[in-house]
């Protein structure tokens, strides 16, 4: 069996690549993918010989990325919140710490597009242990969110002595890696990397699956073997327009994902990322899908639905409107459009 090095090395980089494999083949496309680097590996071009649209939307470049006049470069002002190149200290009690530029295969819909895969994402040695001696002096900082890139890009033993860096701060209590690889490249979770991810408990993992035809017998594998070497697994989906931006397919996939024990975490709003405009959708599309899942399925299966406000503003929840009125008397409507009301206790007025 070949291994996830090898898949990775002999993923398609070029326009020559692209079009030998995929057909893909319009007059911008060496425009594209110099500013926006392409990496589709074995494992996702299987799926998008499967699956055709939904997969491959999602990773084959477009000459839509170089057409976007509406977005901006850094839509949530990572570079401005930046305390260390590579950590952003946005909230007060955790921080998003990003150790790679490089990951499995890059999402056209990436947020960071702006740099991952490229030299403008090269992180050092020396700046992830200076963001770590951040963290170190600020015991305020009790959740470390790491990211990237994709930390599961790295070798065991450099994540191994992050975590333990990490460990070692008594402060940080929580630690989150936030990886695509059970989804892009599964492979990439062996038995040898659950295993030194869970001697650095309480780890969480939150994981990226857009749509059930990501849910195949390679990534199940790889969320069970995390499941059971008890790291809790989240999900965070991005909207995208005409990938998945219907109730039935996000309530098949959150619904799948909830057997398999990953818990649905966040649905994202499209950032306001430059390249990405042609993957968003209305905020009003988003709130009318949430109001077709609440009530219908398991609320274990919803994720918060959110926008990550430009500007760095930090992230908005948006939930469909069930409050009719407000006063002595609430009324609502709840999930099916019956009314109903509910009266607030007596001394609140
Ligand atoms: C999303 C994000 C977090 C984590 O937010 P949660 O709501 O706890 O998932 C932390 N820091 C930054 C900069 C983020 O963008």
């Amino acid at each position: 069996m070949e291994t996830w090095q090898t898949i990775l090395k002999d993923s398609i980089t070029t326009s020559e690549d692209l079009k030998k494999h995929l057909g893909c083949d319009f007059i911008e496309l060496p425009d594209v993918i110099n500013q926006f680097p392409v990496r589709i590996n074995s494992y996702i071009l299987n799926q998008i010989r499967l699956h055709g649209h939904p997969i491959r939307a999602q990773y084959v470049p477009d000459v839509q990325e170089i057409q976007d006049t509406t977005c901006i470069p850094d839509p949530l002002g990572e570079e401005d919140l930046s305390k260390t190149p590579n950590l952003v200290h946005k909230y007060p009690d955790r921080v998003l710490f990003l150790v790679t530029g490089q990951c499995s295969a890059f999402c056209r819909f990436c947020t960071r597009k702006r740099k991952v895969g490229t030299e403008r994402m090269a992180i050092s040695k020396k700046a992830i242990d200076r963001s770590i001696e951040y963290i170190r002096s600020n015991p305020t900082i009790r959740e470390v969110l790491i990211s990237g890139g994709d930390p599961l890009h790295l070798p065991d033993s450099t994540i191994d002595r992050i975590l333990t860096k990490l460990r070692s701060i008594p402060s940080v209590e929580i630690i989150r890696i936030g990886s695509r690889m059970p989804s892009s490249l599964p492979m990439r979770v062996t038995p040898q990397l659950v295993r030194m991810l869970s001697s650095h408990h309480p780890l969480y993992i939150n994981t990226h699956f857009n749509h059930p035809a990501e849910l195949t017998k390679e990534s199940i594998r790889a969320c069970t073997m995390l499941a059971d070497a008890g790291i809790p697994v989240g999900c965070q989906t991005v909207l995208l327009r005409g990938i998945n931006d219907n109730s039935k397919i996000l309530a098949e996939l959150f619904c799948k994902l909830l057997r398999i024990r990953v818990k649905p975490y966040y649905l994202f709003q499209g950032d306001l990322t430059r390249g990405t405009n042609h993957f968003r959708t209305t905020t009003k599309c988003g709130i009318q899908i949430m109001q077709e899942l609440y009530g219908h399925i398991s609320g274990m299966a919803i994720p918060i639905y959110a926008l990550d406000a430009p500007g760095g503003k930090g992230k908005i929840p948006l939930t469909p409107n069930y409050l009719l009125q407000s006063g002595r008397d609430l009324v609502f409507r709840n999930f099916r459009g019956e009314v109903c009301s509910y009266p607030e206790p007596v001394d609140s007025f």
